[in-house]
């Protein structure tokens, strides 16, 4: 028979049995560690460290903690909710995770965390690493910009005759996971498709295989807790004309979340009755005539224009929202980051299938915004005050914010309402 012993968890006395994980016995009782690298059939890695809980006052990965007698935990205090939020913008910040094109969304451990806490832009600048994206293997592709290195690979996937499949090699930043070629080949497409699985996020993918369900019924869509973002409490002071002013614009990015923006079909007549517009393309007013209560801003820095017209915003509005996954970090603009923009401009305007043949000119006029080395998030540029996710965020969506905002209300986006499609 299993000895038991007392704990607490949070100040709660608990009874278990000696020796239990203590991700486990806090699940049982009803309390929630999330993890990352922690994995069912697996001895607990503790790489992550997401899992991190104070047992007897020491800091320690909770996936690795056997319950023993005595054992005081801490698992929800404010400063323990905080390092975890951090641990995971780091590991935004460090690899390239493009949501809104990347094959794991809505499947992904990692994306779903970054809900769970409430999480809409990583406070790290953005490092957009430029490891190894490799198509050699038989059916596997390695992302190694996505990948956490929480060594779930490395110690699961075995050949049947026990040949690992994955590895570790490099050092230190430059550690990334490497596929042995002839071990892979000797998996099943079932074996493959289970390595792809049992990543949590999408560094290993199987050639030819896509989302096959729609947005809304992936593994992640429907759960995860409402995210209450901190509002204003108070509302803001109308103008003279007794309403509220928003200028909008469009820096780098597809114009989507301007599409998405009147998507609101016959409600934008609410919308006017409480707001005008200034400076935006809705208007075509080039100029701010006034100061706003608020700016969107789509889209993210790529070129010397986009940054004076965002630093003219900052100045403009009171309020700057940054709309869309372009204007938070990059979005799909920033997938040239990790290519020198030497080769991006050659490739666009000198080598590319579309290049018309004989017009080899890489356009050049003092005229013409100068390209920036990166795609940056407008937060790296000047300071936003309220982010809304999405790629397109869904017109509902955009407006239940700005009106919040504009009338000091409380308000909370649920899961679901994330839209990456
Ligand atoms: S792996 Fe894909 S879905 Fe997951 S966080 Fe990274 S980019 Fe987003
Ligand atoms: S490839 Fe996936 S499973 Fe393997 S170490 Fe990286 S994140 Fe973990």
């Amino acid at each position: 028979m299993t000895d038991k012993v007392n704990i607490s968890i949070d100040g709660r006395h608990i009874v278990t049995e000696a020796g239990k994980n203590l991700v486990t016995v806090a699940k049982e009782h009803g309390v929630y560690i999330p993890t990352l690298c922690y994995f069912r059939n697996l001895n607990p890695l503790g790489t992550c460290r997401i899992c991190t809980v104070r047992v007897n006052g020491k800091d320690t990965t909770g996936c690795t903690v056997k319950a023993a007698g005595g054992m005081e935990i801490e698992v929800n205090t404010p400063d323990l909710l905080e390092n975890r939020k951090a641990i995971i913008e780091m590991l935004y910040a460090e690899g390239n995770h493009f949501c809104p094109t990347c094959e794991k969304s809505g499947n992904c451990e990692m994306q779903n965390h970054a809900y769970d806490m409430g999480l809409t832009v990583t406070r790290y600048p953005q490092v957009f690493s430029a490891k190894n994206v490799d198509f050699t293997p038989k059916r596997m592709i390695m992302e190694s910009n996505r990948c956490i290195l929480c060594k779930r690979c490395v110690e699961e996937v075995k050949t049947r005759d026990g040949y690992d499949v994955f590895s570790f090699v490099q050092r230190g930043v430059k550690t990334r996971v490497q596929i042995d070629y002839e071990q892979e080949e000797k998996l099943s497409e079932a074996e493959a498709i289970r390595a792809m699985n049992l990543c949590p996020v999408g560094a290993i993918l199987v050639k030819g295989m896509i989302q096959e369900q729609p947005f809304g019924e992936r593994k992640y869509d429907l759960l995860g807790k409402d995210i209450k973002p901190v509002v204003r409490n108070e509302s803001l002071r109308k103008a003279d004309s007794g309403k509220y002013i928003i200028g909008t614009t469009s820096l780098a990015g597809c114009f989507g979340c301007h599409m998405s923006l009147l998507d609101i079909d016959t409600d934008l007549l609410d919308i006017v009755e409480l707001a005008e517009f200034n400076k935006s393309p809705l208007t075509d007013i080039k100029k701010f005539t006034k100061q706003c209560h608020i700016g969107l801003i789509e889209g993210g820095c790529s070129n010397s224009e986009n940054v004076h017209v965002l630093k003219e915003f900052r100045k403009k509005c009171d309020i700057l929202v940054a709309f869309g996954e372009c204007a938070i970090m990059g979005g799909i603009p920033a997938m040239r980051n990790f290519v020198p923009l030497q080769e991006c401009l050659e490739e666009a305007y000198l080598n590319g299938i579309t290049t018309e043949i004989g017009a080899h000119v890489v356009p050049g006029h003092e005229d013409i915004p100068k390209m920036l080395n990166n795609v940056y998030p407008c937060n790296e540029v000047v300071k936003i005050d309220y982010y809304i996710p999405g790629c397109p965020p869904s017109a509902q969506h955009i407006w239940k914010v700005v009106k919040s905002i504009l009338l000091g209300e409380e308000f909370s986006i649920a899961h679901d309402e994330f839209k990456y499609d």
